[in-house]
């Protein structure tokens, strides 16, 4: 029987209930992180190129304010719902706080297809729903950033937007900026990089080393073409890449300079001179060393959990894995590098961008790319020795250590009633 579509949100509470009752977390700190801070729904009207207006959702959502302003990309696609952005916006919680940035947690999202949209439509959009979020973001309250469909110039007219109505330059309000608007070096492919970071670890952790491992990448979008770059370069034989639009694999080693010359022009992976197509579902259960879904949400399930041959899953994606079929991964030995720590380089170089703007001060490359290793790896130790230390799974392993953190801040605070 076809299984129910798996709510995002409703998997965030799955693994926090776990995580919160294997820590003993306090049943009001537990109600508390079950439901976000604050969620807006707004109506954007937009005139688009053929003259005609349409009227599209936008939300933003802040899950925990309690060690910072809120953090968090924008998403614009088709399927977003107010549930995913409310998981999205709570997984942000918990990855500020495994690698130890001071922000909470918030994401956005917008219901359209970025594809769909001329340059004019994207841009008029994103503006008009700056201007409707506009009392609830800012430097210290809620800080943007890019998510899927949306990129660097999205985050440049959210910048200008913000800056206009504020009537003064405040670059802090947004990371992910074009470099000559404030952005920092690194951050493009921070997120890529965090991957490799992490997976680098996770295979010192079974004694092996990254060099000469197989790997295969699901969804080629930034995260996915970045990681899979950054991997190549240290040493690994990336042998299987899919996008939306198909898969492709050779299991002597793609090509990757090749790759990304032939993604830069047909904009896909599939029809690949130096590779044969393969199933799309069938890259998830390919025999590698390592695999990394960075595409969407709850693409390894119950059903293809099993069949899943990887020693290594690092999560590049947010939510790829359902609470349901962690239980099998860890009964099959598969070690999971788990989203919330995984795809955290992203906020990481995120808040070295939000520092810099703050100070006034642009660091080199090597120094953003050193202080990344240095917070990811600190976080890669701090989840597993929270993960031996309570006999569970990596993924609520670094939920134990984010709430815990989390909670100190809050039992600091005190609820404010
Ligand atoms: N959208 C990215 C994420 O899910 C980056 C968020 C940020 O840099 O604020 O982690």
């Amino acid at each position: 029987m076809p299984h129910a579509p798996i709510n995002p949100y409703e998997s965030m509470q799955a693994s926090l209930r776990v995580a919160s009752e294997l820590y003993g977390l306090d049943d009001a700190l537990f109600k508390v992180f079950m439901a976000p801070t604050r969620s807006m729904i707004v109506s954007l009207p937009v005139l688009m190129d053929n003259g005609q207006w349409e009227v599209f959702t936008g939300y933003r959502v802040q899950h925990n304010l309690t060690r910072g302003p809120a953090k968090g990309g924008i998403r614009y696609d088709i399927n977003v719902t107010l549930d995913e952005v409310k998981a999205m916006a709570a997984w942000m919680t918990w990855k500020t706080a495994v690698v130890d940035v001071p922000f909470g947690g918030g994401k956005g999202g917008i219901v359209c297809d970025p594809n769909r949209l001329s340059m004019g439509e994207k841009e008029r959009l994103t503006r008009r729903y700056i201007a409707e979020i506009m009392d609830i973001i800012g430097p210290d309250r809620d800080v943007p950033a890019q998510d899927m469909g949306t990129d660097a110039q999205t985050m440049a007219w959210v910048l200008d937007t913000y800056n206009m109505h504020v009537r003064r330059t405040e670059n802090a309000v947004v990371t992910g900026k074009p470099l000559s608007l404030g952005g920092s070096l690194g951050r493009n492919e921070a997120t890529g990089r965090g991957v490799l970071i992490t997976a680098r670890e996770a295979m010192q952790r079974l004694g092996k080393p990254l060099a000469g491992a197989t790997v295969a990448v699901q969804g080629f979008g930034n995260v996915g073409s970045q990681a899979t770059r950054l991997l190549h370069e240290a040493g690994a034989r990336i042998v299987a890449v899919s996008d939306s639009r198909g898969a492709i694999k050779n299991d002597r080693g793609l090509d990757i300079h090749a790759l990304l010359k032939h993604v830069s022009e047909a904009k896909t992976v599939t029809g690949f001179k130096g590779a044969e197509a393969m199933d799309p579902a069938a890259l998830l259960t390919h025999q590698v060393d390592i695999l990394v879904p960075a595409a969407t949400e709850n693409q390894i399930t119950e059903d293809n959990a099993p069949k899943i041959r990887a020693k290594i899953i690092v999560e590049g994606a947010n939510g790829p894995t359902a609470p349901e079929a962690d239980p099998i991964l860890q009964e099959n030995g598969i070690l999971v590098v788990p989203d919330i720590l995984a795809n955290a380089g992203g906020v990481t170089v995120s808040y070295f961008e939000w520092v810099q703007n703050r100070q006034g001060f642009y660091w080199r490359e090597r120094e953003v790319n050193e202080r990344l290793v240095d917070y990811m790896t600190h976080a890669f130790q701090a989840t597993f020795a929270t993960t031996d230390k309570y006999k569970t799974n990596p993924r609520i392993g670094a939920y134990i250590l984010a709430l815990d953190r989390v909670a100190q801040a809050m039992k600091y605070r005190g609820f404010y009633a």
